[in-house]
């Protein structure tokens, strides 16, 4: 055993601040800590000490503070979120969450489906929330609607109206997609509203998927909702939640379909489950980020690999991983490398990654493309292509308007502009066939970082208008009981138990 660093954390049991180690053993990493009234845990966070490192190596980006903390610091992280003034990044993306309610019993969720509609916020609870955003964290503010299941209410077109209003910048909904599926007036009603994306959970292209997690046959409803989105001109992000003897087979064809679906599907982002309020024995189906990049691998048949996935612009290397990839006849054709080095952020991560959600998730629409067209570089936000050819000698194409770089004066393995075409193929291919995908690996009472959560960009809007990042405000001690989930409703202690 070798420990290789420090880690603040939390005690399992009662949730208490502890100190922790990160040690390796047999090749694998794990974070060990001890609480003086509950003992010893231990817990595997990556079975792969070379890929956890290199994950490191290829992280370097600049952080900004949100613009206004709403809470103070008292009790030490991560007891006083709010966003108190010690959080050392602002908001990339703000979770609004409008119900508790659904319409579907799933195996694997936060929500509370049995809840009723006298439980939903109302207009004047959900302005405030949007204002906290506003007043908090530093423009553009991108917001995700989400539950719940927020199709179940009837004005969520003028909760999304709400938003623009009180100056939001992005609004995407997260749904299951039941009722645009079925509702063609309602996803017009919402799209009116300006709604920018949708995030749709999408667990796999095969009903026996659907079935084990709720019992219903549900794939074609979301290729419904793919095809209406496609004519309505709305980007749709796919949304999986990855458990193994759950849909982690279907990984591949997961992609497939995606790639099928470009440009309306701008991308898709795989959410390995994690415990949250659910007994540890539930937890077996429970992937990391490694593991799910070895699946990518071995089913698109070595097409994407896990080299191809180097860190999301997120607060730390170990908060998720990303590919941007081209899809053409032949395949895909991969951007991103680690072996690229060390991301190079122009700006900060949580303006990036905002840039990012609404340039590259938006609408599928001409008349949407030229506010978002992004440069060939934009596209590669792994700038570190660009800038490998810089230290070459040469320079970037997308420093060179007209493009009278010669293509072939850029390394292959570092150009933006590898399509045989040249720069117009390029822009064309890139605008039209672009797919991301990426996988966020959110922590949980056993994993969990205190560097990671007080780094953390994706934050859910409380009830009374705080902002917590987002595993702090899922994080429950293994009795089921939130640190602050059950504190925005109190009736919510046992959410992600199988109904
Ligand atoms: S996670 Fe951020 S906001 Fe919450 S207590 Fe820690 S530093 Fe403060
Ligand atoms: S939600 Fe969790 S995994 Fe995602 S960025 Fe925040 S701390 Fe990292
Ligand atoms: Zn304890």
């Amino acid at each position: 055993m070798k420990q290789i660093g420090k880690v603040g954390t939390v005690c399992p049991e009662c949730l208490r601040s502890i100190e922790g180690i990160k040690f390796v053993e047999d090749g694998k990493v794990y974070i060990k800590k001890e609480c003086a009234e509950h003992g010893a845990f231990t817990t595997l966070i990556s079975k792969d000490i070379n890929h956890y490192l290199k994950m490191e190596e290829c992280f370097d980006v600049d952080r900004a503070r949100v613009k206004a903390p709403l809470t103070d610091v008292n009790k030490g992280c991560p007891h006083d979120c709010g966003i108190c003034p010690s959080h050392k990044q602002d908001t990339c993306l703000a979770v609004v969450e409008v119900t508790d309610r659904c319409d579907l019993g799933c195996k694997y969720c936060f929500a509370d489906s049995t809840a009723d509609a006298s439980s939903d916020p109302d207009m004047d609870t959900i302005r405030g929330m949007f204002e906290a955003v506003k007043a908090c964290s530093n423009d553009p503010t991108c917001v995700q609607i989400s539950g719940g299941e927020p199709t179940l209410r009837n004005d969520l077109p003028e909760i999304i109206k709400l938003a623009k209003e009180v100056g939001i910048s992005h609004v995407e909904l997260n749904t299951n997609g039941r009722r645009i599926a079925r509702d063609q007036d309602y996803l017009d009603s919402i799209k009116e509203a300006g709604v920018d994306a949708i995030y749709l959970g999408f667990d796999g292209v095969s009903d026996d998927v659907y079935m084990q997690r709720t019992g219903k046959k549900l794939f074609d409803i979301k290729a419904k909702v793919i095809e209406r989105c496609e004519k309505a001109g709305i980007g749709v992000v796919l949304v999986p939640l990855v458990a193994k003897n759950y849909n982690l087979h279907e990984v591949g064809k997961i992609i497939e379909f995606a790639s099928k679906h470009v440009p309306t599907v701008r991308g898709v982002h795989f959410q390995p489950v994690f415990y949250s309020g659910r007994s540890p024995a539930e937890m077996e189906g429970r992937t990391t980020i490694l593991e799910l990049l070895e699946e990518i691998q071995s089913q698109t048949s070595g097409q994407l690999k896990v080299e191809n996935f180097t860190p999301s612009l997120m607060p730390t290397a170990h908060c998720g991983a990303t590919c941007l990839t081209l899809v053409d006849d032949s395949g895909f054709i991969p951007l991103t490398n680690v072996s690229m080095g060390a991301i190079k952020s122009k700006s900060d991560v949580a303006n990036k990654t905002k840039k990012s959600i609404m340039g590259r998730w938006k609408g599928s629409t001409p008349d949407l493309q030229p506010v978002t067209k992004p440069s060939c570089c934009d596209l590669l936000t792994k700038t570190a292509l660009s800038n490998a050819s810089k230290t070459e000698g040469t320079s970037s194409c997308c420093e060179d308007p007209k493009n009278t770089i010669p293509l072939e004066t850029i390394p292959m393995e570092s150009s933006c502009c590898r399509s045989s075409g040249g720069w117009a193929d390029f822009i064309e291919m890139s605008m039209n066939k672009y797919l991301t995908i990426s996988t966020m690996a959110f922590q949980d009472v056993w994993s969990f970082e205190k560097e990671r959560v007080e780094n953390c960009c994706i934050h859910v809007v409380t009830q009374d208008g705080k902002l917590i990042p987002f595993c702090n405000y899922n994080l429950s001690n293994c009795n089921g009981d939130f640190l602050y989930r059950s504190k925005n409703n109190k009736e919510n202690k046992t959410i992600g138990i199988e109904k």
